[in-house]
């Protein structure tokens, strides 16, 4: 059989992600990954959740082993709800606000599926998390790219883009602006709290939701958390995604949609289709979980090793790359990741051979474009090797650059 002929378009459409093809070579012996986003398995509260997996099948196993609800656990549900409160100071959420997905990558591939055609125009930030942008193409979606600043997104930039499309008239296209507010992904920056209004302004004028992605917001390590734009403007403008995979465990597959009704209940009628429901089990150990221990007492030392992790790669990069004109890498105040910026001229994908070599990995900032275009940029995620590597991976990422440079 011929697969090609019988492939749909999306079919024909897939292909590998860079990340996933670039994160295979991480595992040869001797090499230092800056690759994967992916949270220290140390922060997992791997005792804590044995102890509730064994109670939960012994004495919940009728509901635990059994099929869900497609909305997802009414237990995890009323945690999220306080939970919500407590840490976005979000009131006034019910059960019907609320779907539980297999991870936030599942909201984004619902979201898409319910609100995003052909002819949409949806607005990502550039550079743009490259699963939102894989789980928006599938429908055939028209991106705009809304370039990042070290305070968020250009919203000046936006306006302009909007006011374009509406003297075209094709403002009734654009289906949502997606954004990472918090400790972006790759980009590291985080949204101003007068850009989060701004932004709310703008979109309110031209009447477009807000897709909020916050899988990072509670791994602050500094400064003062921002109010999430859900917060400001409401269930009416804004769908907030949320996640436990950075914040417990990215095991459990465990997402949150949190919005008006309406959305939430047909992003409900697409995971049907999808997958009837989440795992009962992982949903009633998080559920568990959050009713025994107080999250954010949890999270602590795990900020703190996130946190010393992320100056021990600022300060590498200090000593390792001042002397390089043009050089630039952005501080975060919390998340996993440090976006290093190399002059003009400098494309990180091709000098991923000589990092290949050095047994140094990192993802090239083409990765996050929407068009496979050259970048001089590159994502370093600090969260998976201890400080000793980070220093010794930084130092080796010098030799690659100077490498490259002299060719
Ligand atoms: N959104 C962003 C911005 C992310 O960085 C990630 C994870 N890398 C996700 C969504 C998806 O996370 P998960 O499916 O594990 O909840």
């Amino acid at each position: 059989m011929k697969l090609e002929s019988k492939l749909s378009e999306v079919g024909m459409n897939l292909k590998s992600s860079l990340i996933r093809e670039l994160l295979k070579y991480a595992s040869v012996p001797g090499s230092i990954s800056f690759g994967g986003g992916v949270p220290d398995p140390n922060t997992f509260p791997r005792h804590e959740l044995a102890e509730i997996a064994k109670e939960v099948i012994e004495k919940e196993y009728a509901y635990t082993l059994q099929y869900n609800t497609t909305e997802g656990d009414d237990e995890l549900a009323k945690q999220m709800i306080k939970l919500l409160e407590r840490v976005y100071g979000i009131t006034g959420l019910d059960r019907s606000n609320l779907l539980f997905t297999t991870g936030s990558q599942q909201a984004l591939d619902l979201l898409a599926r319910v609100l995003l055609d052909r002819d949409s125009i949806c607005f990502v930030e550039f550079p743009v998390y490259l699963g939102a942008a894989s789980a928006f193409r599938m429908t055939f979606t028209k991106f705009e790219t809304i370039p990042l600043l070290d305070d968020g997104m250009d919203v000046d930039y936006l306006e302009r883009k909007l006011k374009e499309l509406d003297q075209a008239g094709k403002l009734k296209h654009v289906k949502f602006i997606y954004t990472v507010p918090n400790f972006h992904n790759p980009a590291g920056v985080t949204m101003s709290l007068e850009k989060r209004k701004r932004l709310i302004e703008i979109a309110e004028r031209y009447d477009i939701p807000i897709l909020e992605d916050d899988p990072y917001g509670l791994l602050r390590f500094e400064g003062e958390h921002l109010p999430s734009l859900y917060k400001l403007a409401g269930p009416d403008r804004v769908i907030l995604l949320n996640t436990f995979s950075k914040i417990l465990t990215p095991g459990l597959r465990i997402g949150v949609i949190v919005g008006h009704a309406d959305i939430v209940r047909k992003a409900t009628l697409a995971k049907q289709a999808a997958d009837l429901c989440s795992p009962s089990l992982n949903q009633r150990m998080a559920a568990r979980f959050l009713e025994r221990y107080d999250l954010l007492e949890y999270l602590k030392p795990g900020i703190e090793l996130y946190r010393k992790k992320k100056d021990t790669m600022i300060k590498a990069l200090e000593e390792n790359f001042s002397d390089i004109k043009g050089a630039k890498w952005v501080n975060p105040q919390g998340g996993l990741f440090v976006w290093f910026t190399l002059p003009e001229g400098y494309d990180t994908m091709e000098m991923f051979d000589i990092a290949k070599e050095k047994k140094i990995y990192y993802i090239p900032g083409q990765a996050f474009t929407i068009d496979d275009s050259k970048s001089s940029s590159m994502r370093l995620s600090f969260c998976l090797p201890p400080e000793e590597k980070i220093i010794e991976g930084v130092k080796r990422l010098k030799e690659v650059v100077v490498e490259y440079g002299k060719k």
